[in-house]
């Protein structure tokens, strides 16, 4: 027979001190915590570092019985129960990575209610054993951790937790907290569909992160910028570098080594234990810089990192915003810099289109880009954009690249056109397509051998736009291509192709603002440092 766990503690704020020594509850803590006791389910959106943690581990400390925290983090489970050990809270957790005598001793102590917090990856719940187990216990609460991961819509799907409902049906009276820092109003709409949360009270945070620098930088030679950007900004600093490959994770890496940086590569591909080991010295020593594909960094607690770089344009806001999000968390002055080019968008746009799947999903696909690129294109301010996709309404902020030296704006139509109608002129007279670099030796009227020998400089159009350079040109494909006024191939040559849009233009009927190139850092940003 169950027996339960004494209430060790008779109110929240006796636990907040007592337990984990902090003076008081931060923003909507408190009352959060007050409904979970009470019995009530919670949806709780709040951005990374706004302190979701014990909004579950209070309640399951006052409450009695165990605390079963559903997460997807298999690899952190360890640590999170280390740290809550050492504060004396009863925390144990049951994951793939366990042999069977381990799990004996776990679920042993949780049928004997000496267990505050149980932590269960979702694939436990697959196992009917899972739930015989679940009933011979005393259940406080369910925290579901990282919730997000139940939508489809979302970029960190896990088919196991749709299966969560469960939880609601088979023991309806146990009080059920979900937490996410991932909040676009459909992602919150599909949580609260798929976890039946409908009854629930919904707990949105702002998703303001005021000491994070937002900074999106074009990108030219990407592991040169990264490298000045630590040394004139960051040396010392911890930080996470974000690459897309596994490949460039490693080359990333090595060459900061070379350069006297301590960095750590991390990705998939890597042994399991090599991967400990990095993300253990990431979390234990000062001052290492982790080079990362997105497999890094999920549920990862390191309050003093200060820089968070992208050197690959992320899939979405969503991913973004998360990633960028794990920078300090202290509440110190941090860095999100993104460097972004033209091989970004025709690389992205070529995955969506030999993407497995159906139309829907690859539609999904590109409108996730299409807000990227929104937000990279933009000359207003970053933070007001990055809120505004998650609902927010705020004023500039004074604390990103836009704000601290704003973009001109400048009317790209002429060039536009120049460019579309080279584009339209291969194909209608020669039936030939090219890519970027063909097109813009084209404009510029550069010689080149690629020229002579498809004898390019015959075309009507070469040379016409020699009064824009090189790198000028690139940004303007670029800008096209975030606009949806050109389009790429799905040759996998990257060539490229006009748009039903692209007519309004070549027709004088459509104006095209662009951003106006800015070749070096922002000296604004600069001199704040200095
Ligand atoms: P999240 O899960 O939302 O990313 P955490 O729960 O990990 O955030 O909390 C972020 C940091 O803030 C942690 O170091 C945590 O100990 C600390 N923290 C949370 N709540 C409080 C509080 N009320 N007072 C002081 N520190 C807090
Ligand atoms: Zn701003």
């Amino acid at each position: 027979p169950a027996r339960a766990t004494p209430v060790q503690y008779a109110t929240p704020a006796e636990a907040l001190h007592t337990v984990f020594g902090y003076d008081a509850f931060r923003g909507d803590q408190a009352t959060i915590i007050d409904h979970v006791v009470a019995g009530g389910d919670a949806l709780v959106l709040m951005p990374t570092g706004g302190g979701k943690s014990l909004c579950y581990q209070i309640p399951a400390l006052v409450r009695e019985g165990t605390g079963v925290v559903i997460s997807p983090l298999i690899a952190l489970m360890q640590d999170q129960v280390d740290a809550l050990s050492a504060v004396g809270v009863r925390a144990s957790f049951l994951n793939s990575t366990q042999d069977a005598s381990q799990r004996a001793a776990v679920e042993n102590a949780f049928i004997a209610g000496e267990l505050d917090l149980l932590y269960l990856a979702p694939e436990r719940l697959k196992v009917p054993a899972t739930a015989d187990l679940l009933d011979r216990g005393v259940i406080s609460l369910f925290a579901i951790d990282e919730a997000h991961c139940v939508s489809q819509w979302g970029h960190d799907f896990r088919p196991d937790y749709l299966q969560l409902s469960v939880l609601h049906e088979r023991w309806p009276t146990v009080p059920r907290i979900a937490l996410t820092a991932t909040a676009t109003e459909q992602t919150h709409l599909e949580i609260q569909k798929r976890l039946q949360l409908s009854d629930s009270r919904h707990f949105v945070a702002s998703f303001d992160r005021p000491n994070i620098q937002y900074r999106i930088a074009g990108k030219n030679a990407p592991q040169q910028q990264l490298l000045e950007l630590l040394r004139s900004e960051h040396p010392g600093d911890a930080g996470i570098v974000y690459c897309l490959s596994r490949a460039s994770v490693e080359k990333t890496a090595e060459f900061l080594v070379q350069n006297g940086i301590p960095a750590l590569p991390y990705h998939a591909g890597l042994d399991t234990r090599v991967r400990a080991a990095n993300q253990s010295r990431f979390l234990r020593e000062d001052g290492i810089v982790m080079v990362a594909t997105i497999a890094f960094g999920m549920g990862i607690d390191k309050p003093d990192v200060r820089f968070v770089a992208h050197l690959d344009l992320p899939k979405s806001v969503e991913g973004y915003y998360q990633e960028t999000g794990r920078a300090g968390r202290d509440g110190l002055p941090s860095t999100a810099w993104l460097a972004y080019g033209l091989q970004d968008v025709v690389q992205q746009r070529r995955m969506i289109d030999s993407s497995e799947g159906d139309a829907e999903h690859r539609r999904r696909l590109s409108a996730h880009l299409d807000a990227m690129l929104a937000l990279c294109e933009t000359i207003e301010c970053r933070r007001v954009q990055l809120l505004a996709y998650f609902g927010e309404t705020s004023t500039p902020c004074g604390n990103c690249d836009t704000c601290l030296s704003p973009p001109e704006a400048w009317d790209g139509t002429v060039p536009a056109q120049k460019l579309l109608s080279t584009v339209v002129r291969l194909k209608r007279e020669r039936n030939q397509r090219f890519g970027a670099g063909a097109i813009i030796d084209i404009l510029i009227g550069k010689s080149t051998p690629r020229v002579s020998q498809h004898d390019h400089a015959s075309l009507s159009t070469f040379g016409i736009g020699a009064d824009l350079s090189e790198p000028e040109w690139r940004g303007v494909v670029r800008q096209l291509l975030a606009q949806g006024l050109l389009a790429v191939n799905s040759d996998g040559y990257g060539t490229l192709l006009v748009t039903e849009a692209s007519a309004d233009v070549l027709g004088g009927r459509r104006p095209v603002m662009l951003r106006r190139e800015l070749e070096r850092p922002t000296r604004a940003a600069r001199a704040r440092r200095t």
